[in-house]
């Protein structure tokens, strides 16, 4: 029997535990497994039998959280990482080879555009950004190298939301996967796979978890895209020489790229979770619902509020019905706009550093998606190695802050934003 949404954000991935009863998921804080025997053990390493050996590959409460948002997000298979970052890499790691490139949104949080622009190509991998607002760009980016396209549901800083079904269909017309980054939006406010994406990766360090506790990173698998289609892919559909030659597509069919990611990827790159940040991530997705529908009204209070406001230039909600993103807000992320967004403040520069000086509710911290209303001016923080072109490119000019709206009472919140205005616009 499958559930709605919210009981499975309580009870997918998890039963009683078997060994002692427990009603909650225990953390299984162990390295190594121990076989029955030895045809035990030699089955485990060729595949033949699903279970645990090494707390690099699996681990049951790992296990147990990558079950549930596998659930959350309707797809086929999922791994988790040591964070979002590791995700990344993880979901483009059997993809790719030296010499291929993936075609990424000019809107993707900051720390990807640097992994993008510039580690990856130690691996020999490149990224092509353009305008994902723009299908026309992607198709014109995309090349005989090209294994993947890369974008993020509600976009940070800015709050710009993707056209996911119209950017499923470009990759889909040039046989490539579309990897969607659903932190920002999480499976309760759009599930990608729905809208075409092939792979969803995850920070759990951000709404996932929910307060602030843990770094961990979630890569799912539709397990509906055709690897073996063309020969683009060989480390899925040709014999994988760092595996005994193993042909993992279309031998493991849905499943092929799932345990690709745990046979070779976490064994060899070992961007594992560790057991207690999975279950703080497993805690936290509990209320994942009653979060986020929070963290929706009042982000849009907070927006329509600041709107009003004569100290504030502009907002960029797209739960706004100004904003240019509003109706595909609507369409892509139906149960609201996400709780992340950014305000334009008269008084440039100065007003920003002043306003994130004078909050007192509010942290002034680089994270986003905790239970607190969290604060940062990406000008003279994230963005600050940015010229300035980039930073009005990337939405960030120097009178641009970024709020991640939590869940306190909004009437907190509000009064916070009012007295911090007041002094930085004095
Ligand atoms: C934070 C974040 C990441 C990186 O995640 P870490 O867990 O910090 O490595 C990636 N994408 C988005 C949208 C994020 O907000």
């Amino acid at each position: 029997m499958t559930h709605q949404f919210d009981t499975l954000a309580i009870h997918a991935g998890t039963a009683p535990d078997p060994a002692t009863g427990a009603r909650q998921v225990p953390i299984y804080q162990t390295t190594a497994y121990v076989f029955r025997d030895a045809d035990h053990a030699a089955k485990l390493f060729n595949l033949q039998e699903v279970g645990y050996i090494y707390s690099r590959l699996t681990n049951p409460t790992i296990s147990a959280l990558a079950n549930r948002v596998c659930a959350l997000e309707g797809g086929a298979g999922a791994i988790c990482c040591s964070s979002g970052h590791a995700a990344q890499i993880m979901a483009l790691f059997p993809l790719m080879a030296p010499g291929r490139n993936v075609v990424a949104s000019t809107r993707l949080y900051g720390g990807t555009i640097q992994q993008f622009s510039n580690t990856i190509r130690k691996f020999g991998w490149s990224a092509k950004f353009v305008d994902f607002d723009d299908p026309k760009a992607i198709e014109a980016a995309i090349d005989g190298d090209t294994r993947a396209i890369f974008c993020e549901t509600i976009c940070n800083p800015g709050g710009a939301i993707s056209d996911l079904d119209a950017i499923a269909r470009v990759a889909d017309m040039a046989g490539l996967p579309l990897i969607v980054d659903n932190t920002t939006a999480t499976p309760y406010l759009c599930r990608p796979i729905e809208h075409g994406a092939t792979l969803v990766v995850h920070s759990a360090t951000k709404y996932l978890t929910g307060n602030g506790t843990v770094t961990g990173g979630i890569v799912v698998d539709s397990g509906k895209f055709n690897w073996s289609a063309s020969d683009k892919f060989p480390s899925l559909s040709a014999p994988e020489p760092a595996y005994h030659g193993m042909v993992f597509h279309p031998t493991l069919g849905g499943m092929a790229f799932t345990f690709h990611s745990i046979a070779i990827g976490l064994r060899d790159l070992g961007m594992t979770m560790n057991p207690q940040g999975a279950h703080y991530t497993l805690m936290g997705i509990e209320t994942l619902s009653l979060r986020m529908q929070r963290h929706v009204e009042n982000a849009k209070m907070v927006a329509e509020w600041l709107e009003k406001d004569p100290r504030v230039e502009k907002v960029t909600y797209p739960g706004l019905a100004s904003n240019p993103y509003h109706a595909l807000a609507r369409k892509i992320t139906p149960n609201g706009a996400g709780a992340l967004f950014t305000v334009a403040v008269k008084g440039g520069y100065e007003a920003c550093v002043k306003l994130v000086d004078s909050v007192k509710l509010f942290s002034h911290v680089a994270n986003l998606g905790d239970t607190r209303s969290l604060i940062i001016h990406p000008a003279s923080t994230t963005h600050r190695q940015l010229s300035e072109d980039a930073q009005v490119a990337a939405g960030a000019a120097a009178n641009v802050i970024r709020l991640s709206i939590g869940i306190e009472d909004v009437r907190d919140i509000i009064a916070d934003l009012d007295q911090a205005l007041t002094a930085a616009t004095q």
